[in-house]
């Protein structure tokens, strides 16, 4: 079904994006929206990405398909305010990093007559705001939609074929797997980079300057993780507290481990441990998750022009 109106609560980088991306499939549909503050909405507005609204529920007014791509926090008042002006028969999805929490926050608020069906794009960068989507964030990434028990399944594959057209592969999983399948993939990872970049601000031996000059790979590509979103992420591991310490838990007895071999020079096991972890990544690299060129594409040095 192709939808009328397609209403964005939020228009930061994934919002933004779906607005480049359903433009660039030819939709047709209407794109209304709105964002808490005066500057954004008037940034988006300049930028053209939809009609924008002073409100989120007038943004959702009348839309067949509404999209919430708020801070996984704001979720639950965003759902309370739209909730009363939901068109009947309206599918309700979000772009949250966690899909228990916000299916615990949103469900409860929402009218019988719409259709919620979470949903997570696994795309992002480490940029925020409107000026930062771009038509190409979801070419040949997954999509992973999280259906609750009894959804209809027409709306479910209304959603799934909204989400190819916008070049994603589409994948449905429980949301409880969502939840250690990302803290595995995303949320942990990042946790890591947060830390091991706070660790070099913390060492007084090594200056700002040395941190920032003799910035190596794998320093660098910590920092570019460790400069997302901090309101995004506080609430990431906010709502996804369980799956995020039995992972740290795991993490913390492999450390412990290699800090083992570290200290007692069992270079066999370091590069027997190394070999595997290549083998992880060669295997991203087949899945078409990511490029092989040198510092993984991000430079156009890199990319060959
Ligand atoms: P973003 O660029 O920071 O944009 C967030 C938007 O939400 C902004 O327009 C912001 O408005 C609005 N907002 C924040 N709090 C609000 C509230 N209380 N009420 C109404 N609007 C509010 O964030 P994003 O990267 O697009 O992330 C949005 C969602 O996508 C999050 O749930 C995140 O977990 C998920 N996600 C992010 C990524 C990623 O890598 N970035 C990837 C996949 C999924 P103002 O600008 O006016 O504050």
């Amino acid at each position: 079904m192709a939808f009328e109106q397609v209403a964005l609560i939020g228009l930061g980088l994934i919002a933004s994006s779906i607005s480049h991306a359903m433009r660039r499939a030819g939709m047709p549909a209407r794109i209304t929206g709105h964002a808490r503050s005066a500057g954004t909405r008037a940034e988006a507005a300049r930028l053209g990405l939809c009609e924008v609204r002073e409100t989120a529920a007038e943004a959702a007014r009348g839309a067949d398909l509404v999209i919430l791509c708020v801070p996984v926090g704001a979720m639950e008042a965003v759902a309370r305010e739209i909730a009363p002006v939901l068109k009947a028969g309206a599918i309700v999805t979000d772009v949250g990093s966690v899909k228990g929490g916000v299916i615990a926050a949103v469900a409860p608020h929402l009218p019988e007559t719409v259709r919620f069906i979470p949903g997570h794009p696994l795309a992002g960068t480490e940029h925020s705001g409107p000026a930062s989507g771009f038509a190409e964030l979801f070419d040949n990434r997954w999509c992973l939609l999280t259906p609750l028990p009894g959804t209809d399944p027409g709306a479910l594959a209304d959603l799934l074929g909204f989400w190819t057209a916008l070049g994603a592969r589409v994948d449905t999983m429980e949301p409880e797997h969502h939840d250690l399948v990302l803290a595995v993939t995303s949320h942990v990872p990042h946790l890591i980079a947060y830390t091991m970049v706070g660790v070099a601000d913390d060492l007084r031996r090594v200056t700002a300057s040395e941190v920032i000059n003799y910035s190596a790979a794998g320093f660098r590509d910590f920092t570019r993780i460790a400069a997302s979103d901090p309101v995004m992420w506080r609430d990431v591991f906010l709502n996804n507290r369980e799956a995020t310490l039995d992972i740290l838990g795991r993490f913390t007895e492999e450390l412990f481990a290699l800090q083992r071999a570290v200290r007692t020079g069992d270079g066999a096991h370091l590069q027997e441990y190394f070999t595997r972890t290549r083998a992880i990544r060669r295997g991203i690299i087949e899945a078409g998750q990511d490029t092989s060129v040198p510092d993984f594409g991000r430079t156009p040095a890199a990319r060959g022009h």
